[in-house]
């Protein structure tokens, strides 16, 4: 898979270097290139935005140096391009949206600062890519860095081969296959502070640990996430 970033902030992006995202580009399973889009400005200031048409707060990032960017990714490489947006106005982003997401050959993050992106960019992103405005959540970000991060190691984690046990991926919380909440997490010592680790986990009965551990899933989950469990 090849990621490309597009923002006026690329130092953002240093933590893709890190960790499983990291080692999955020395891998090879992935490949990143983050640009910035003031390279494809042509005025001294490199200028990004502009005052909105209709009035009102705030700057809004003009279309032409979006359109000579995404001209040149295209050139670039032939894999089709997924465009993901990142908006307040977007999808939610959920583990099934990443798993969609981590089908895909290429995704190619705009990431709007100010008041966003003009709207003729998305549209024509629209017409000619697939396109996928995503939400992170019901909150105001002050750029789409910080969701092109968690979207990105969302989508990488379940790639093959990025995970050392893809075991993890089935059993952890919002799997598809097992739609609950995880159930609490232990590990040496026994005795931590005069808390103990359950007996069942000492047990070495699988089928009990596991009956223990889908019971305690169930229960997280229907105090935390009801809802959870009425879409299961
Ligand atoms: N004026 C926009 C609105 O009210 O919907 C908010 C703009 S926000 C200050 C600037 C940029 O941050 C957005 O263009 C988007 O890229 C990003 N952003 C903010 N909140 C976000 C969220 N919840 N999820 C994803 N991206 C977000």
């Amino acid at each position: 898979m090849r990621l490309d970033v597009v923002t006026i902030f690329p130092d953002y992006f240093a933590p893709l270097q890190l960790s499983l995202v990291g080692k999955a580009i020395d891998k090879g399973i992935i490949e990143v290139a983050v640009h910035d889009l003031r390279d494809w400005t042509h005025d001294r200031h490199n200028t990004v935005d502009d005052t909105p048409y209709g009035g009102g707060a705030g700057m809004v990032m003009k279309p032409e140096p979006w359109g000579e960017a995404l001209d040149a990714l295209e050139a670039a490489d032939d894999r089709p391009m997924t465009i993901v947006v990142p908006t307040p106005a977007g999808r939610p982003f959920t583990q099934a949206l990443a798993y969609e997401l981590a089908a895909r050959q290429r995704l190619v993050f705009a990431c709007g600062r100010y008041e966003g992106i003009d709207q003729r960019v998305i549209d024509h992103c629209a017409e000619r890519y697939e396109l996928v405005e995503v939400s992170l959540g019901d909150y105001v970000l002050n750029g789409g860095e910080v969701a092109a991060l968690a979207v990105t190691e969302a989508v990488v984690r379940l790639l093959p081969g990025v995970v050392g046990n893809p075991e993890s991926l089935v059993e952890e919380s919002h799997s598809p296959e097992h739609p609950l909440l995880e159930y609490p997490n232990y590990t040496k010592p026994p005795v931590w502070r005069g808390r103990e680790v359950p007996e069942i986990l000492f047990s070495g009965h699988h089928a009990n640990v596991a009956k223990w551990r889908l019971e305690q899933a169930t229960e997280r989950t229907r105090a935390r996430r009801p809802d959870l469990l009425d879409e299961a």
